[in-house]
């Protein structure tokens, strides 16, 4: 069945100018784009993504990694993949979490590395389940931001919030 899936290129594979490489990679997949970004992570952004690890020892670590704090670049490439099961195809196209265990040829197993500090740099997130990828897409994108109607929506009255906008 058709599904969605969200894909996060962290800030090392940005750093390393993996971008066009990983993008061609996940394109073999068939799978289309319905929404993409480039996002500087805050920490409220970062604690919410990573909310099931927030006991681990790394967890801090973790949270800087993410915001580009060990790479001094400071943003994510955000995108949205939809298709006939976009979950397990990017994420087998990732490869396992420990780009020691990752299969040579999938991303991480290319790509990634294990810091001194025992962090998994591994250069791309990918949602790992159905409920996963809704709480994701949901965390990182807006409604209008993606091209296809994924998820109900409905339109709320916001008054007396501060947006900011383009200056006139
Ligand atoms: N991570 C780590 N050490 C671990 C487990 C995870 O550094 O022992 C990092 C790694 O960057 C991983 C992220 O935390 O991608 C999120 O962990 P998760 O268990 O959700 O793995 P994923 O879904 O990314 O494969
Ligand atoms: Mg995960």
């Amino acid at each position: 069945m058709k599904e969605q899936t969200l894909v996060l290129i962290k800030p090392d594979g940005l750093k390393k100018s993996l971008t066009g490489n990983i993008l061609t990679t996940l394109s073999e997949s068939r799978l289309e784009i319905a929404g993409a970004k480039v996002v500087k992570v805050s920490r409220r952004l970062a604690e919410k993504h990573y909310q099931h690890l927030k006991k681990k020892p790394f967890y801090e670590e973790l949270i800087r990694y993410i915001r580009g704090e060990l790479h001094g670049k400071k943003k994510v490439l955000v995108l949205v993949y939809y298709g006939e099961d976009a979950i397990d195809k990017v994420r087998e196209i990732a490869g396992a979490t420990n780009p020691e265990e990752a299969d040579a040829e999938s991303i991480r197993g290319k790509y990634g590395r294990i810091t001194t500090k025992g962090i998994f740099e591994n250069v791309i997130h990918a949602s790992k389940n159905r409920e996963e990828a809704e709480k994701e897409i949901k965390l990182w994108f807006k409604p209008d931001e993606i091209i296809f109607k994924l998820y109900p929506t409905e339109m709320v009255t916001r008054s007396k919030v501060k947006v900011k906008a383009w200056k006139r």
